[in-house]
This record gives C-alpha cells, sequence and structure tokens, in this order.
C-alpha cells in the first residue's frame, strides 16, 4: 500500500535546502530554528530559504475605524542567503518595508489566492537578520471581530478579538502563517482609554497608555492572539484566573473553580505544564468557537456557563493543549487530529481525575455517538486523520473525525499495552517533541520507535496504518459505554412505548444525560409530543445552551413552532459555530425553511466571525453582497 507515511518530509525539500540548512547549523545562534519545515499547502511562505523567529508588534486599535495599524518587526535566519523574505498577508493594507539598516525594502505584494491570500515578497540586502513592514489591517481582515457595545453583555464599550486559527493570522500580521514555523512574540498595544488588552502571552503591564506583552516560548502563529474590551480579573488560584466583563466576572469565576484541579490533574497525567500562568479570557457570544486554546489565556465562548459547571469539560480540552497542540503542533493543516485527537483524548482522562469515571464515560460515548452520525453523511475521504486537503480550506478538515476518531485512535493504543505503560509514552512523547511541530508520518515514526517496538505482540493488535491513513473507523475501535446513559435509554424506551413525559424516571439527570434524550428522539417525533415535552422539562427555556441548541435542531425538524421565537433570538445571539451549524442545516432541508434561514441570516450574519459566516454561506448558498 503506498501511503505518504513512506515519504520522509525531507526529501520534499531541495538539495539546495538540505545544503543551506546543513551550513547554518555551523552558526550556533540559530540551532534552533533551523530544522526543517515542511511544506505547507496552506501558506506562501518559504520558511526553508529564510524563517521568521520573532515577531515584535506595535500597533494601535482604533474602534471607529475598525482598523489596527502600527508596524512589526521580523527577526530573520536567513538559510538561503540569496532567497527573499516570502510572506502571508491577507486584506492587509502594507505602507513599507525596511531592512536592518532601517533604509527602504522593495516589495511586491501578490494579487491573492483565494483561499490563501497574498504573498507578500520583501527584497533583502545581505546584511539583513530582520525587517520591519508598516502596515494597517481593513475592515476585511477576517481574524478580527469588531463588536459594538450592544454585542456585549454589559452594553457599555465594545470590544474585539482575534481568531487566528487556521489561516487568519495572516489577516491581522504579516507573517510566514503556517504552524510549522514558530515564532516568539513581543507586542505593545495601544487602545482607547477605559478598555484592556489581553494577550496569549505574558502581561507586561500597562505604561504610558501601552499595553505591554512577551511570550518567550517558540509558538505557532495561529496562537497570537488579542482581546480587548472593559474587562476585569478574577484569581481562581496563584497561577489561574478569569477575565471578564464586569458583570460576569464573579459568575464566571465561580464556575471555573475547578481549574487549579484540572492544572494539577493534568501535570499529575502527562508532565509539567511548561506555559506559566493558565488564565481563560470570556468573550461575547459573538465568539466562533468554544474555546480557543491561546497560550496562557484560553478565549472562551459564554455559552459554556450553563450555572453548574457541567460543560466544563471545555475548560479540560482547552487546558490539554497546552501540550497536545500548542508545545507539540502540527506541521501542517493535514495533521490537525495530532492536535484535536490527542486533545480530546487527554480532554477525558483530565474529566476522570477531577469528575470521576462516570462522567468521563458519558462523554466520550455522547462523543463516539456524535461522530457515528456526522461520519454517516461525509464524503469517505474526509474521514482519513491524515486528510488530503489540497486546494481545500483547512476549515473543511475540522469536523469530528480529528477529535473523535483521533481520541478512539489512543483509546485503542491504550487498551492494548495499559494504562500505565500508555501514559509513560505519552509524556515521554510531549517532552521529546516539546516546543516543536511534527507531521503525522513523523507521530507514527515515533510511535513505532518508543511503543509499538517495545512489544511486538501488542503492537500486532492494532494497523496503524488503516488508523492513520484509510477512511472510516477500523473495526478494533473502542466502543465507549455509560451505565448513566443506559438510564437514558431506558427511559426513551419508555416513551416510544407512549408513556407521557412525566411518567419517566430523569431524577437527577445531568447535561450529559438530557443530551442523550434528545439525540435518543424518534425520526417519527411530533409536534405533539414535542409540546408535551416542553411542558413538563421546559426545554425551550432551558438556559443551557447545548440543550438548547439540540431542542431548536428538533423543534425545526419536526415542525414545533412554539420554539420558533426562540430560535431566532438564539441565532440573532449566538455566534458559535457548532451550534449555528446543525440549525441552519436543518432549515435548508426545505425550501420554506431556507427562505426562513436566509430571512434571519441577512440580519443576523454581521454578528458573526468570519468562521462562522464561512460556514453557514455554503450551507445557505449565500452569495456575499446579499441583502448586507
Ligand atoms: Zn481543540
Amino acid at each position: 500500500m503506498n501511503h505518504p507515511s513512506l515519504t520522509s518530509p525531507l526529501s520534499t525539500l531541495g538539495a539546495g535546502v538540505l545544503l543551506a540548512l546543513a551550513g547554518c547549523r555551523s552558526n550556533p545562534a540559530s540551532a534552533e530554528a533551523v530544522l526543517p519545515v515542511p511544506l505547507d499547502a496552506h501558506s506562501h511562505a518559504e520558511p526553508n530559504r529564510v524563517r521568521v523567529r520573532h515577531v515584535d508588534l506595535d500597533l494601535t486599535v482604533d474602534f471607529a475605524a475598525r482598523v489596527a495599524s502600527g508596524r512589526v518587526e521580523l527577526d530573520l535566519v536567513r538559510l538561503d542567503p540569496s532567497a527573499p523574505l516570502v510572506l502571508d498577508a491577507l486584506a492587509l493594507e502594507i505602507q513599507d518595508a525596511t531592512g536592518s539598516d532601517g533604509t527602504p525594502r522593495d516589495f511586491t505584494l501578490a494579487p491573492p489566492d483565494e483561499l490563501l491570500g497574498s504573498a507578500l515578497t520583501i527584497e533583502l540586502e545581505p546584511w539583513d537578520d530582520s525587517v520591519v513592514v508598516r502596515y494597517a489591517t481593513t475592515p476585511a481582515s477576517e481574524a478580527m471581530q469588531w463588536l459594538t457595545p450592544e454585542q456585549t453583555r454589559d452594553g457599555t464599550h465594545p470590544f474585539l478579538f482575534t481568531q487566528g486559527e487556521s489561516i487568519l493570522t495572516r489577516s491581522w500580521i504579516p507573517l510566514q502563517d503556517s504552524p510549522g514555523v514558530r515564532v516568539t512574540y513581543a507586542a505593545r498595544i495601544r487602545v482607547p482609554d477605559g478598555l484592556t488588552a489581553v494577550m496569549s502571552a505574558e502581561q507586561l503591564g500597562l505604561e504610558d497608555g501601552v499595553w505591554r506583552f512577551r511570550m518567550e516560548r517558540p509558538i505557532p502563529p495561529y496562537l497570537i492572539a488579542l482581546g480587548v474590551g472593559r474587562l476585569e480579573f478574577r484569581a481562581l488560584s496563584a497561577r489561574c484566573g478569569v477575565w471578564a466583563e464586569p458583570s460576569f466576572v464573579d459568575a464566571a469565576a465561580a464556575e471555573l473553580e475547578d481549574t487549579e484541579a484540572m492544572v494539577r490533574s493534568a501535570e499529575k497525567l502527562f508532565g509539567p505544564y511548561r506555559w506559566g500562568r493558565y488564565d481563560m479570557l470570556v468573550l461575547p457570544p459573538a465568539f466562533p468557537y468554544g474555546g480557543m486554546e491561546n497560550p496562557r489565556l484560553t478565549f472562551l465562548t459564554p455559552t459554556m456557563f450553563a450555572g453548574d459547571k457541567s460543560l466544563v469539560s471545555l475548560i479540560a480540552h482547552e487546558l490539554a493543549h497546552s501540550w497536545s497542540g500548542n508545545l507539540v503542533t502540527n506541521a501542517t493543516w493535514r495533521d490537525f487530529w495530532l492536535n484535536e485527537g490527542t486533545t480530546t483524548y487527554f480532554e477525558q482522562r483530565i474529566m476522570e481525575e477531577v469528575y470521576g469515571p462516570a462522567r468521563s464515560e458519558m462523554e466520550q460515548q455522547l462523543g463516539y455517538e456524535g461522530l457515528v452520525r456526522s461520519k454517516a453523511e461525509m464524503d469517505p475521504r474526509d474521514t482519513v486523520l491524515f486528510i488530503d486537503l489540497s486546494g481545500r480550506h483547512p476549515d473543511e478538515g475540522s469536523t469530528d473525525v480529528p477529535y473523535e476518531k483521533g481520541a478512539l485512535f489512543l483509546r485503542r493504543l491504550e487498551q492494548l499495552f495499559g494504562r500505565e505503560r500508555f501514559d509513560e509514552f505519552l509524556t515521554e512523547y510531549f517532552d521529546a517533541n516539546a516546543f516543536r511541530s511534527i507531521t503525522t508520518p513523523e507521530f507514527e515514526a515515533y510511535l513505532r520507535a518508543h511503543l509499538l517496538a517495545s512489544d511486538p505482540a501488542r503492537a500486532a493488535g492494532v494497523d496503524v496504518e488503516e488508523w492513520l491513513y484509510e477512511p472510516g473507523l477500523p473495526a478494533d475501535a473502542p466502543r465507549p459505554a455509560s451505565a448513566e446513559l443506559a438510564r437514558v435509554d431506558e427511559a426513551l424506551r419508555l416513551l416510544g412505548s407512549a408513556a407521557t413525559s412525566a411518567e419517566l424516571d430523569t431524577d437527577g439527570w445531568v447535561t450529559q444525560q438530557w443530551l442523550h434524550f434528545l439525540e435518543g428522539m424518534p425520526a417519527d417525533l411530533t409536534a405533539e409530543r414535542m409540546a408535551e415535552l416542553d411542558a413538563t422539562f421546559a426545554f425551550t427555556a432551558s438556559d443551557n445552551d447545548e440543550i438548547l441548541a439540540v431542542w431548536l435542531r428538533l423543534a425545526i425538524a419536526h415542525g414545533y413552532a412554539a420554539a420558533d421565537e426562540r430560535l431566532e433570538l438564539f441565532l440573532m445571539t449566538v455566534g458559535r459555530r457548532k451550534f449555528l451549524q446543525p440549525l441552519y442545516t436543518e432549515l435548508a432541508k426545505t425550501e420554506s425553511g431556507k427562505l426562513r434561514a436566509h430571512q434571519i441570516y441577512a440580519q443576523a450574519r454581521p454578528r458573526y466571525h468570519s468562521v462562522s459566516t464561512g460556514t453557514i454561506d455554503d450551507i445557505l448558498d449565500w452569495e456575499r453582497g446579499d441583502s448586507e
């Protein structure tokens, strides 16, 4: 079988590059930075010729104009002395470029590629070991979302946040926007009086109206992140805390009180937390993700705050990324499962440590069932862990597959080798590859050398090539089963034999059980039955957004009109893609539903981040410019 693991990543580099790299190894100052970077189909950069290794940002944030402007200084390693510097840039206004002696350098901004944006090529003089680019973002800079005061919780001040993953950092900073290129960074950010700037870095404080930051550990560019708003901070422990709008910061701190316990559990499982502080920033509901693992400062959706800690597995997930993703990073977006599958497995282990096996088993089973449902509707080629994304946007690979199939692969290895041996392996893996970006074939080689080779008899129980390079779910995939969810299956059976909802034994049910209950509703569910369920359990009035989102999808599918108003309010206020995608998909299944979706979307679209509109535009065949 011919698959990509048979090709060494080095073989994709030209001989000239290897020579340049070899030559460069004699220079101890840049020894760390010159490991070859694998080819990345989603970047114009040529990091094996000239490599950016440090980013120094100086920006002023202008809420009225919705732009940030200033300069970025990039420190370079010159692997090929004759090569220009090639950067990624998207929707940026480039003013000028200067070399390390402060004199101008010629540059060209190529016409934008539809997926990747432009290549920004800067000619270098032989002595240049840095360049300065003066630039401004534009309102089309997709990483940045500018919110009016009305779109925040408190309604008093505007808000700005950036979302870099996967390939959006290039829309607010011109740089080599490939996860294989690791950089340290420093930043000086000016914001209007009364607002606070926070970043995925060590905060050095406010000095002469300038917020200062420093990240001394090399990170992939998608993890550079900025938030600006009216924010307050609450400490949760000596190294953990939360930033949120003033009216919410105490409630947020209460819901997140177990954070320190999670960090300790994670360290006990897989080695030290290496980033110093672990803080969190609660964003307005427009945030397109559940959470984003920006180092030292996880960005969070407010939709995870259910008031009862029932959705805090999200924190376990983002925290786990401090190892899988931020410490050991997918080298290209084909390798996304290395970030997400490992993190999902790690998240389940943290949940087990902090909240017990029953909670973790419920979450594993829900994840498995979600995978089975979505896999049934996917093109088989997209169910491969080492997915082929050439010619496509990386976000098309962000499905249940890298998360859940990836986690099942690690779970299978744990089953075969035993927990103790597998934990030892993962701990060594994080340590050996710390602050590196690796490919799936490199992971495979590491796995074979450090786990499989140590016990060939056990290794024979798993077909690694099938797991990594073939579509579908291998026959040996573990099948999580939760006794708590079996109770729910019993209730569903009763309901199927025409019991009224009041007769069901739902005593003590938690969020995960309610989710399983709603996902298990029969295909012939009627609006009358929904009304009866609603009268008993008040789903339409739920303030748990996970439960509400599933209920609203059922309401669309089965014509339960009493939830219409709640649906519209939800779509107008929440921007989290995970919720929007199934709701708009369900609406688009009928002509009348699609018409209604278009009416809602015309108003709601300006409130969503580009990550979400990129997905919903496709679902609704929305032409940019339609009724905007
Ligand atoms: Zn994740």
